[in-house]
């Protein structure tokens, strides 16, 4: 929806949501809550789009040509990097990844280069624009709007030379660490995979992913797809909760545009707690637990 508020920042646009999915009505009175003006329902005789990202990509392609759309927004996490480009290939449309903001009237968007250690303010002079906002990073408003339905039929036969049969769930079972709101992150100091458990289970009590240091992910405690910083994910969550983690450069890189940060650590002088919100000043192994009871089931009143 995030998508939808930046959309809405643009004081002379219309604005659509386009639904390659046409059996998606559940989504359309959300989509008018958040400031849909008209919502496209896309229909091909394929029934379902989603295994063919190369049809999914050339309806959307083929509405901005219909609609006449001047922009399109999407969030650049793992599935919309790969449909972004692909619609802005087909166009042949300039592409920004990884947004953090868009100006309309400037035509001027920034987003981070260098693993953040800059941010940059590109400008666009061609139409339409292909952008890809960091996931969360914009924080959605309600804003009501008709949301009057335009069905877009398109006979068009889609490509099935590239099929997705089967997407798997990562191994910590919970949102994939670079589109979840809230993150809770290990670092060396967790000290092995199993002790891993802990903010797992601290996850799945906050609806939260897991995410990882690079010394926790080089010593065999996580996995890479789990690793935040430089030469990991950059994630953007309402909330980041690092635990044992010093506070690196190379990991603030991944995660300083997260809304709120609470580090806990032991000790006083780590640089991370000159960098978050909240610091929690204490052992993770005695906080983590006692937050994943007090907020848990069971938790006591
Ligand atoms: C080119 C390059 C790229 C890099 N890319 C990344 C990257 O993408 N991501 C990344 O994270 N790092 C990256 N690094 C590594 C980075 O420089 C740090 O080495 C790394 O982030 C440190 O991880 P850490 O904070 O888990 O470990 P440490 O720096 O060892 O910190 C552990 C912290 O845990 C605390 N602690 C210890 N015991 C407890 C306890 N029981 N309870 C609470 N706190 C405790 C300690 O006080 C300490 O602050 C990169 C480095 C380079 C050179």
């Amino acid at each position: 929806m995030g998508a939808l508020t930046a959309a809405r920042q643009d004081p002379k646009g219309e604005v659509y949501a386009l639904l390659p999915e046409p059996n998606a009505e559940a989504c359309h009175e959300v989509l008018r809550q958040y400031g849909a003006d008209r919502i496209v329902v896309i229909q091909t005789p394929e029934a379902d789009l989603s295994p063919f990202p190369e049809g999914q990509a050339a309806v959307l392609a083929a509405a901005i040509d219909r609609f006449q759309l001047d922009a399109l927004l999407g969030a650049s996490g793992e599935a919309g990097r790969d449909l972004l480009a692909r619609i802005a290939s087909i166009i042949g449309a300039p592409l920004i990844l990884d947004c953090l903001d868009i100006d309309f009237p400037s035509g001027t968007v920034r987003k981070s280069h260098f693993s953040g250690k800059t941010t940059a303010t590109l400008r666009l002079n061609s139409r339409p624009w292909i952008l890809g906002l960091r996931p969360n990073i914009i924080t959605e408003q309600i804003d009501p709007r008709p949301g009057d339905i335009v069905v877009y039929e398109i006979p068009l036969h889609v490509s099935k030379r590239l099929v997705i049969r089967e997407v798997k769930q990562g191994s910590s079972g919970g949102p994939d660490v670079s589109e979840a709101e809230i993150v809770i992150s290990g670092g060396r100091a967790v000290g092995s995979a199993e002790n891993f458990r802990i903010l797992k289970e601290c996850a799945s009590v906050l609806g939260a992913a897991v995410g990882a240091s690079r010394a926790a992910v080089d010593a065999g405690f996580a996995s890479h797809a789990l690793q935040i910083g430089q030469t990991g994910k950059t994630v953007s969550p309402r909330l980041y909760i690092a635990c044992g983690i010093s506070g690196s450069v190379q990991h603030f890189a991944g995660m300083k545009t997260a809304k709120v940060i609470v580090a806990v650590n032991n000790d006083p002088d780590a640089p991370i707690f000159q960098k978050c919100d909240y610091g929690l000043l204490g052992d993770l192994f005695e906080v983590v637990p006692a937050l994943t009871r007090a907020l848990g089931p069971g938790r006591s009143k």
